[in-house]
């Protein structure tokens, strides 16, 4: 027997109508490249995404047409990411720190029909002309009345098109497995791979990680995705922000320390989230003006593991929690996040620090699970490592245009090894390929990362494993030198052999000015084997 409730399907449009019929004057703030802000709410954003619609529609496109982005998180963004998704074609976000030559491969292989971006990335754009003929049109989201320049490439403008369009646009009604987006993974551990979400797993996923237990998102937060629109769907924060009617703010492209401490702070923002490269420089310039956040509650961290003295910081001086979370593009990405049980709640000093390294705990709608080499269960008690797979309502499939599955029994095999503790807190020791076995056993580069970034004088560290003759392989460390500070390889292995066991302590220790970062700014393991020639 079937039950006799509504039906009504999950879709993108739900959230924006929502947010605009009941939270329609909360604003959306957003700032442009010049830091120049616009102040608008979630009733301009519906009323101008289905002008966008509208004028998308007149382009020609149509439901499952693929339509690329290229821009910061701005207004306008946003408003493409409702349009496109709303009307039934597939908003196709496009990371603009990869190598031109894989954003023209990726655009390609989508089969992007039209382009949005903002200005600033014309010539990368144009550089690419000859390879994008399939792109019927390209959408420049500048400010109203700014000419467009001369182009090899079929150029309108995003404000122009919006003053000739109705705002009358009716949201389809479609299948809630209808696809909504599109997003490559970056590539760092391969080739990017196409991750198609669909209206359903959007909607869930948004419900997710807005629940207390999650980013806890509500009507009384300022939320501030740094976090890219273009990385994993900001993990959620603009469809999030709509479901809960919570005020949000797109930083744009200004994302350094002191720009960013100054839009937290104008804007009242009680919940961020980022990479914790982000929470680095956040933190370098914090403590060199001796600057105090006072409405930031809340800052989610995720994407590679979270050096312990940026934790401590944010928790201890600047007395914000952190929330760790675990993710990936392939789930959407949240699916884990350290949020305290009733036992951990009152964790305080080392102990909660200690407990913060986790890297979370499932949320509902997804599992997780270790397994040995042979897929077999392993225990989970804090210890045993091994392969960390998952499944749920938000966790691919399949790859777009990629017949072969990559699941394994019905599991996503994430790459990450892991340890899952008897509460279910799950901690990611590495992944799979960076894993270091040296005399048989293994060496966590993360673990290792961590104790080096604790040292005072350290601002960034990296451990790959490079051939040895006898061991099979050994940790070989690359660190960054805080301004100012002085420290020789000596004092280091001298630090670290106080805190780790001593055949981790890596026999090779040098400093670098930088370290390279992927596109999505997490260290580029890839590229630094490719340095030493590994
Ligand atoms: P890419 O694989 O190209 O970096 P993703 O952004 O999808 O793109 O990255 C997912 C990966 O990031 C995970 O598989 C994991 O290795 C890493 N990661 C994410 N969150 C954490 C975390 N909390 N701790 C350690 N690693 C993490």
């Amino acid at each position: 027997m079937l039950g006799l409730m509504m039906h009504r399907p999950l879709l993108v449009s739900s959230l924006i109508q929502h947010a605009d019929r009941h939270h329609g004057s909360t604003p959306v703030v957003s700032r442009n490249a010049e830091g120049t802000l616009y102040r608008g709410t979630w009733h301009t954003v519906h009323e101008r995404s289905r002008r966008l619609a509208h004028a998308l529609q007149g382009l020609g496109v149509a439901p499952g047409d693929r339509i690329g982005t290229l821009a910061w998180n701005n207004h306008r963004h946003l408003e493409a990411y409702y349009a496109i998704s709303g009307m039934g074609a597939v908003c196709h976000t496009i990371n603009p720190r990869l190598f031109p030559e894989q954003i023209a491969g990726i655009i390609q292989h989508a089969g992007d029909s039209v382009l949005l971006l903002d200005p600033m990335f014309l010539p990368l754009l144009e550089s690419l002309a000859p390879q994008l003929s399939a792109v019927r049109h390209v959408i420049v989201m500048g400010e109203a009345g700014v000419p467009l320049p001369p182009s090899p490439l079929p150029l309108l403008a995003y404000e122009a098109l919006l003053d000739v369009a109705s705002s009358d646009y009716v949201w389809p009604e479609m299948d809630e497995l209808t696809a909504a987006a599109l997003c490559y993974t970056s590539g760092t551990t391969g080739k990017p791979k196409g991750v198609l979400y669909s209206h359903r797993s959007t909607l869930l996923h948004a419900w997710a990680v807005s629940l207390p237990d999650s980013l806890s998102f509500s009507a009384r937060d300022a939320v501030l995705p740094v976090v890219p629109l273009f990385h994993a769907n900001a993990w959620g924060f603009p469809y999030a922000a709509a479901l809960t009617g919570a005020k949000l703010v797109l930083p744009g492209p200004l994302l350094d320390g002191a720009h960013l401490y100054q839009l937290l702070e104008s804007e009242k923002v009680t919940l961020t989230a980022g990479v914790p490269t982000v929470w680095n420089n956040l933190m370098q310039y914090l403590q060199a003006e001796g600057r105090q956040l006072h409405y930031l509650q809340r800052l989610g961290v995720g994407g590679a593991a979270c050096p312990k003295t940026i934790l401590s910081y944010f928790e201890d001086v600047q007395k914000v929690t952190v929330l760790p979370g675990w993710g990936m593009t392939e789930t959407s990405p949240v699916a884990a996040l350290t949020q305290p049980k009733a036992r951990q709640a009152n964790l305080q000093g080392q102990a909660r620090r200690d407990w913060l390294a986790r890297s979370g705990r499932a949320l509902f709608g997804v599992d997780m699970e270790i397994v040995d080499d042979q897929g077999q269960p392993l225990p989970h008690d804090g210890r045993t490592c091994g392969h960390l797979q998952v499944q749920g309502h938000w966790v691919c499939d399949g790859y777009y245009k990629e017949p072969a599955s990559p699941l394994q029994q019905g599991w996503f095999p994430t790459g990450d090894v892991a340890v899952i503790d008897g509460e279910g807190f799950m901690q990611i020791t590495d992944r799979a390929k960076d894993m270091i076995k040296s005399g048989g056993e293994w060496i966590s580069s993360i673990e290792l990362e961590q104790v080096t970034a604790g040292h005072p004088a350290i601002l960034e560290a990296a451990v790959i494993g490079v051939q040895h003759p006898h061991w099979g392989e050994r940790p070989f460390l690359m660190a960054v030198k805080k301004s100012g500070q002085e420290v020789t390889a000596g004092e280091l292995r001298g630090y670290l052999e106080q805190r780790i066991a001593k055949w981790w302590v890596p026999d090779e220790i040098v400093f670098v000015d930088s370290l390279p970062h992927t596109a999505t700014g997490k260290l580029n393991k890839a590229a630094l084997r490719a340095q030493r020639g590994l």
